[in-house]
């Protein structure tokens, strides 16, 4: 069997700033590598619900309030219904900066009003205002939402750490929801709490744009193993890559940062 992935990626024209195309890009290439199909499915305004219901794994990146706006006037009915049994069922996602904030309960942007979203993660984001201080700069958090701590140091044989950067204005409160991690350099979702991101069934919400999975590939890997459990119902496994020079940028950014990982 050659196993094939279909990408979903979530409004390619409004939502991918800060290089987050990346993230798929990274994704393509190390299932490329390893031989399976892969196909890129860009889920702009006129996509539709079946289109949705196609991806394999789901990938949402950053945006301005005024673009955050428009998706979600778009993301109504039977696709909010779609992306929504998507997660709940267990899609692995990435969702990076403005992409969660329209998957929580709501986006308070910095001007203009309260843009609902899908209540998916249990968390809400609020702009402080055009003056206050935005959130910039290099981002290093430790995975502590359990499961995906556990799988990650089972795969890589070390404590999950992800190095990231981060830019934005709104601030991220959680209710329930697991936090992705605690934040050991940055200041992740709100710069008070210690908190970054949100892991829910296999969506993972984070502000690290970098874009995230070149620079912390084992998590790429973590999504494509868990697509692939996902659609095959069955174990298959993936050989390990080259991966030296992304273990030797993070390595340069730990130091920078003077961030010790524990083994
Ligand atoms: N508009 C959001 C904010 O400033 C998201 C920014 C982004 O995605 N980079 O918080």
């Amino acid at each position: 069997m050659n196993p094939e992935i279909t990408i979903g990626w979530l409004y390619p024209t409004l939502m991918s700033t800060y290089g987050d195309r990346g993230n798929v890009i990274c994704i393509q290439r190390r299932c490329q590598w390893r031989g399976f199909a892969v196909n890129i499915l860009p889920l702009d305004r006129a996509a539709t619900a079946t289109e949705i219901h196609q991806a394999d794994i789901l990938v949402g990146g950053g945006a301005q309030d005024r673009q955050q706006e428009i998706v979600m006037r778009n993301l109504q009915g039977a696709k909010a219904e779609a992306l929504r049994q998507k997660i709940e069922n267990g899609t692995p996602g990435v969702f990076t900066c403005g992409a969660p904030q329209l998957l929580g309960h709501y986006y308070e942007p910095g001007i203009g009003q309260r843009i609902q979203g899908l209540g998916l993660f249990d968390f809400v984001s609020v702009h402080p205002g055009e003056n206050a201080r935005r959130c910039i700069g290099n981002l290093v958090i430790e995975v502590t939402a359990k499961r995906l701590a556990q799988e990650l140091t089972a795969m890589t044989g070390s404590t999950p750490y992800l190095v990231g950067f981060e830019n934005h204005g709104g601030r991220t409160k959680l209710g329930q929801v697991e936090a992705l991690g605690r934040v050991i350099s940055g200041l992740g979702n709100n710069g008070e709490d210690g908190t970054e991101g949100a892991f829910y069934q296999n969506a993972i919400a984070t502000y690290s744009h970098g874009p995230l999975l070149p620079k912390n590939p084992f998590l790429a890997d973590w999504l494509i193993q868990t697509a692939l459990r996902q659609k095959y119902q069955e174990e298959i496994a993936i050989a390990p890559l080259d991966d030296n020079l992304a273990t030797q940028a993070r390595e340069a950014m730990f130091k920078k940062l003077r961030v010790s990982v524990p083994a």
